[in-house]
């Protein structure tokens, strides 16, 4: 039977709490969450909540995205490795994009991405900030 429940609504968690799966033999925090850890391959995990805050990796400004984020271009988008050692691939908001530079401190918050459809709905998400 095939699941009615919404991607986003499966994501909530993921997504609200910025919640990711950490191995109970290595210690690797895994996000998004998976079955299996990458590093050591064990298959126990318990939820813990990520660091707010990183550091910016590398970055790229997006000038003509797909039709669902047209609105919004141009952004920019970044790889965020947070204080826990997640990376994180993420849009860069509330920034000039001449003030964005490599090794800056960022801080990751939750706000709207997207409309989703006719029906409106919409989708929330984790963006990242410059921290001063
Ligand atoms: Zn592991």
């Amino acid at each position: 039977m095939k699941s009615i429940v919404p991607r986003y609504t499966r994501e909530i968690p993921q997504r609200a709490r910025l919640e990711g799966a950490k191995c109970t033999k290595c210690g690797h925090i895994e996000f998004p969450p998976r079955r299996v850890c990458s590093t050591c391959g064990n298959r126990e995990f318990e939820p813990v909540s990520l660091q707010k805050t990183g550091t910016l990796l590398t970055y790229t400004i997006i000038y003509t995205p797909s039709e669902s984020f047209a609105m919004q271009a141009p952004f920019a988008l970044g790889i965020v490795e947070l204080d826990d050692g997640v990376r994180l691939t993420t849009q860069i908001v509330d920034t000039p994009f001449d003030e964005l530079e490599i090794g800056k401190r960022v801080e990751i918050i939750f706000r709207r991405i997207q409309k989703e459809g006719h029906a409106g709905i919409l989708q929330y998400g984790y963006k990242a900030v410059l921290l001063n």
